[in-house]
């Protein structure tokens, strides 16, 4: 296994610390959730990540991307974490971009993805129902058939970027039982079409998500995303990729805690000491930064298992889901215990690592579903 980075990795991880340093601040994040902002992100910032080619890393060049693999675009996402960036790479490079890239026609790919890439079109992907919890196949949402095509009826819920996404990927129940794996089937349609309702909602980090309802919403047979009734074939491999990427954009947000609260432990004075200069606070800040570096191994496992294909991918994704749950939770903890009454408090940035760490805990699986998840896998 190649740990180290070659030139082409390094100066991207460079150039991504130094755009999040240049461009962003956790001023900006604290100001766009103050504003309840309508877009919940820049757009200008979004333009210019995709004139770094940022957006077109995973895609083909025939698509004008940059045919990298995960490895590469976790580089960026750990940078983006460490500022807590809210632009929609997940929503739309991993999850949309993800499927549209792995599941599409060569005429989906064609419409979808050089519009992504540029920067001029946003994706989500709507798969999650209440009461589904972590379980992809349990899909409530059904597609009837309707001549040619289908209707859609339901409701997904924390779709992430919903309110600003173009078009949504949904995954909805062609065939079967609620429960069943068999049956699924995704389809690409315009946020704006008949039916659809789309209600805004935030994340305890002030994230965005939304509830997004289908009434009768028309879709036709060249709408379908993948082979019709095999939605779960391609939406467990779309799913595991944005878990990796979600897993690097932990780790940079895990690190940034820790660097956060190691320079407290350095100014912070207490009896005419620095407070980090006692050894039970030393103790415990070592625990943290082992704890990051097994995250850290962790991530780049799942992410070169992706990329090579392998068929223990999916564990190699568990592992590092749950690892870097426990990880950014340690992190983001330890560094509002440190930080004292003040950490406490909303005018300390500290804790808005702390809400990241439990809001990206539960998104696509906490650390217990990923234990047990590695643990079915393995056949234990
Ligand atoms: C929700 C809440 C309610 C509170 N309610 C009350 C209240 O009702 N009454 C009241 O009096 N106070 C209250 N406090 C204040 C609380 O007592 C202080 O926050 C606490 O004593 C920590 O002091 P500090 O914030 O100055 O942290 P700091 O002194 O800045 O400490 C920061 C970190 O260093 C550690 N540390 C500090 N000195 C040492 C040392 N000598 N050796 C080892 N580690 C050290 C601390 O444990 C902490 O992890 C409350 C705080 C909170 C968050």
């Amino acid at each position: 296994m190649q740990f180290s980075l070659n030139e082409e990795q390094s100066l991207l991880r460079e150039s991504a610390a130094a755009f999040v340093r240049d461009h962003s601040s956790l001023r900006r994040i604290r100001a766009l959730r103050d504003a309840r902002d309508a877009d919940g992100f820049s757009r200008d910032l979004w333009q210019q990540m995709a004139e770094l080619g940022w957006l077109g890393i995973p895609f083909a060049a025939a698509y004008g991307g940059l045919g990298l693999g995960l490895k590469e675009l976790a580089l960026v996402l750990e940078e983006l974490g460490k500022g807590l960036m809210p632009e929609p790479m997940l929503s739309t490079v991993l999850l949309g971009g993800g499927a549209i890239a792995r599941g599409g026609s060569d005429a989906q790919r064609a419409a979808v993805l050089p519009a992504l890439i540029r920067g001029d079109l946003l994706l989500a992907l709507a798969h999650q129902e209440r009461h589904s919890r972590y379980d992809l196949h349990r899909v409530a949402t059904r597609a009837e058939r309707a001549g040619d095509g289908w209707r859609l009826r339901g409701e997904k819920c924390l779709v992430l970027d919903g309110h600003v996404a173009d078009r949504l990927i949904v995954s909805a129940r062609t065939a079967g039982g609620d429960n069943d794996r068999d049956g699924i089937t995704l389809f690409l349609l315009d946020r704006g079409a008949p039916g659809v309702s789309v209600v805004r909602q935030w994340t305890l980090d002030g994230r965005n998500a939304a509830l997004v309802g289908f009434d009768g919403t028309p879709v036709g047979a060249a709408d379908a995303l993948g082979a019709v009734d095999d939605g779960a074939a391609l939406l467990a491999p779309v799913i595991d990729r944005a878990t990796a990427g979600l897993c690097a954009e932990m780790l940079g947000g895990m690190q940034a805690a820790f660097a956060m609260t190691l320079d407290y432990l350095k100014t912070r004075k207490q009896f005419g000491v620095p407070i980090g200069s006692f050894q039970a606070l030393k103790h415990r800040a070592a625990v943290v930064f082992t704890e990051i570096e097994l995250a850290r191994s962790a991530v780049l496992a799942a992410a070169m298992a992706l990329d090579e294909d392998d068929a223990q991918a999916p564990q190699a994704v568990s592992a590092a889901k749950a690892r870097c749950a426990d990880a950014f939770l340690l992190a983001a903890n330890e560094g509002v215990q440190m930080h004292g009454g003040i950490g406490m408090t909303d005018e300390h940035d500290i804790g808005f690592y702390l809400k990241r760490a439990r809001a990206a805990e539960i998104t696509f699986g906490d650390a217990a579903h990923h234990r047990e998840r590695f643990a079915t896998l393995r056949g234990y």
